[in-house]
């Protein structure tokens, strides 16, 4: 063999054995965590942005940055049968919700998540589904059913235990967890009531849902983040198997209250939403390192 062919060749190894360490290290990197979820919280999209309203730019930010950031979305189907351990999640899963049914889903999310090939789901409180005078203007069914065609999907946040009320001492409480108030009968409904208003409340949005939409998961958004062992008792009674929290954080396989992110807020920027999704010391990920210090 002649030696400039020699030279040629080891060079060309070397390179390519170069670039094989370069890519894996750099996929490496973009690994922050696997065989756990990431549950991300919407509200309201619109360019007046407040507390739980975004504007349309800061949520296509954040969708950019998590395609940059190599992040997968996937769809809330495939996340429950992860935890229903009938398949795995690509590393950093994610999943996109929003709650309330506001008629900014439609028209600024969906077309955002479409571009990019990309799902979600919102959580609909099913009695005010079509009311438009609303304001913020809710999402009516036509829409709805349109987005469920094209793979985005729409589960319950009740019937219609949204709005607060006031308890016994007066002050603000939630209908799934508190007593009402009878006006006619000037006196708080008792135990039994109670019981039979969230066994009815909570099935009646599930048969809608399947009904309209074919829906076959029963799942559940607390209102408020807002509940009690006493209403997954209750929801468990309707079929109910998953319930989608306000706590913050991941979900490994075994997770049935679910932890969720808020990524709905104006302080959330695209890099702040990144930094959320990269902490691997709050969590016993395949990727962090117990750190032993010498006997301190
Ligand atoms: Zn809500």
């Amino acid at each position: 063999m002649k030696k400039p062919l020699v030279i040629s060749l080891c060079l060309l190894v070397i390179v390519s054995f170069m670039i094989i360490m370069i890519s894996e290290s750099r996929s490496k990197q973009s690994i922050y965590f696997t065989d756990y979820v990431a549950v991300l919280t919407y509200h309201h999209i619109d360019p007046q942005e407040s507390s739980f309203t975004i504007s349309p730019q800061r949520f296509a930010e954040h969708l950019q940055a998590l395609i940059d950031n190599h992040y997968h979305v996937i769809p809330i189907e495939e996340f429950i049968s992860f935890l229903q351990g009938k398949n795995k999640v690509p590393p950093n899963a994610v999943v996109i919700t929003f709650d309330d049914g506001y008629k900014s889903f439609y028209q600024y999310a969906y077309p955002e998540l479409m571009k990019r090939n990309m799902t979600a789901t919102n959580f609909l409180i099913v009695n005010f589904v079509g009311r438009t005078y609303l304001k913020p203007s809710m999402l009516n069914w036509d829409e709805v059913s349109k987005m469920k065609k094209d793979g985005f999907s729409f589960y319950s946040h009740t019937f219609n235990s949204h709005t607060s009320i006031v308890d016994q001492n007066g002050n603000e409480a939630f209908p799934l967890t508190s007593y009402l108030f009878k006006q006619n009968e000037h006196r708080f409904e008792n135990e039994n009531e109670y019981k039979q208003r969230i066994l009815e409340d909570l099935t009646k949005a599930n048969t809608i849902l399947q009904d309209k939409l074919g829906n076959r998961l029963s799942i559940l958004c607390f209102p408020h983040g807002v509940y009690n062992s006493t209403v997954i008792q209750l929801a468990k009674q309707t079929g109910i198997q998953y319930f989608f929290t306000g706590k913050e954080g991941f979900n490994s396989m075994k997770a049935k209250e679910i932890k969720r992110i808020n990524a709905g807020s104006p302080s959330i920027t695209a890099k702040v939403l990144i930094q959320k999704l990269k902490i691997p010391t709050m969590f016993p990920l395949k990727y962090s390192q117990p750190i032993i210090r010498n006997g301190k």
